[in-house]
């Protein structure tokens, strides 16, 4: 790994590197980081490579340098079985998880968010910093110490295509080391160009969902103000063009917001959109969040929406976000802990990395 690591800042990596010193081959660096990404015990036992005696009596060290990467500060189980975690990172922020019902979990991969959806209680504060992909790969580790997690999904805080580089280093371990079926792990997006031509020629290519959430450019433009300036038509077939290079369905996610995005024109038009394509549509009812004027159409609504668009072909559902009274639902998250100064603006940067580098693999060569 010595020449090939140029991610300055990034723990796993200097971990990684100071097992290599230790005598570690790449089989048991591969050891340790499935190991670590299960939520297991390290392990160094690789059949027909024994560690070295220094190597072993390191492990204490890579084991307390791993847990600074992040730890689970507190822990908050929801009525419906989800559980919001909140976990702090090595400079005292705080980002949030929530293990989901069925072996899901959902990752952040910023504090804070700079695309200020106004339903949002994310979007509301800006950008603070980045998530480094270590970070992002911590928040797997301590989930699945936890719990079982077969599928991750990158729609906790933050817009996965504002920290790209990032996010696309942990998605290639996370499919490696990490051993997740490519399709288990989902990449969720308001929609940026650059972000989903990236994606294509990745090694791991994930399932995508796309935060439409209207047809209408007007309203995008007022309920996503910072999201890239593609009309939803336009962003729409970009996704729908991966979702058919993958061979997998676009899952189109829909906040449902009363009196907002819920008529008929709007729906009408979705479904001419989305009719015979490779895609599925996700209605999420609001989630309440203190002080925001907004409110949640009827169940009836929803569950309407849904049947018209199934009576044309389309596969549709009306979701419930887990964890709603523990506040981990969707656009319920939000930087609990902040103690660093609020920095707005999609390209903030984590302080001490250098996302450039991220050409580098995590896995040991
Ligand atoms: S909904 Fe997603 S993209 Fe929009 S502000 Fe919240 S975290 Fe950011």
């Amino acid at each position: 790994m010595r020449g090939r690591c140029r991610y300055r800042g990034a723990v796993l990596l200097e971990t990684l590197e100071l097992a290599r010193e230790n005598g570690a081959k790449p089989e048991h660096l591969r050891a340790l980081l499935e190991s670590w990404l299960g939520g297991e015990p390290l392990r160094l036992d690789v059949r027909g490579f024994p560690p070295a005696r220094r190597l072993v009596a390191a492990l204490g060290t890579i084991e307390a340098q791993l847990a600074r990467i992040g730890r689970v500060r507190s822990e908050h189980p929801s009525s419906d079985g989800a559980t919001r975690l909140l976990i702090e990172l090595a400079d005292g922020a705080a980002v949030e998880s929530v293990l989901l019902a069925r072996g899901g979990l959902c990752i952040s991969t910023q504090v804070g968010c700079a695309v200020g959806c106004v339903f949002c209680k994310t979007g509301e504060g800006g950008l603070v910093r980045q998530v480094t992909a270590d970070e992002m790969l911590a928040q797997v580790a301590l989930a699945r110490a936890r719990a079982q997690v077969r599928r991750v999904v990158l729609m906790g805080m933050g817009e996965p295509a504002h920290n790209l580089e990032h996010v696309l280093a942990a998605l290639r371990v996370l499919g490696a080391e990490g051993r997740f079926a490519h399709k288990h792990l989902v990449f969720s997006t308001v929609g940026e160009r650059a972000a989903i031509e990236a994606l294509r020629v990745h090694a791991v290519r994930p399932a995508l969902a796309l935060s439409l959430h209207t047809t209408r450019a007007d309203l995008r433009r007022e309920l996503l103000p910072r999201a890239p300036k593609l009309e939803p038509r336009e962003v729409l077939e970009l996704a729908l063009d991966y979702s058919d290079a993958i061979t997998w369905p676009l899952q189109v996610q829909w906040t449902l917001l009363e009196g907002v995005n819920d008529g008929d024109e709007e729906l009408q038009t979705l479904g001419d959109w989305l009719a015979g394509r490779r895609a599925m549509v996700n209605f999420i009812p609001w989630n309440r969040v203190e002080g925001f004027a907004f409110a949640r159409p009827a169940e009836e609504r929803g569950k309407a929406m849904v049947a018209h668009l199934r009576s044309r072909g389309i596969i549709a559902t009306l979701r419930t976000s887990g964890a709603q009274d523990v506040e981990g639902a969707c656009g319920q998250l939000r930087a609990r802990s902040l103690p660093l100064r609020r920095r707005t603006g999609a390209r903030a940067a984590t302080e001490g990395s250098d996302s450039s580098a991220l050409s580098a693999p995590f896995t040991p060569q």
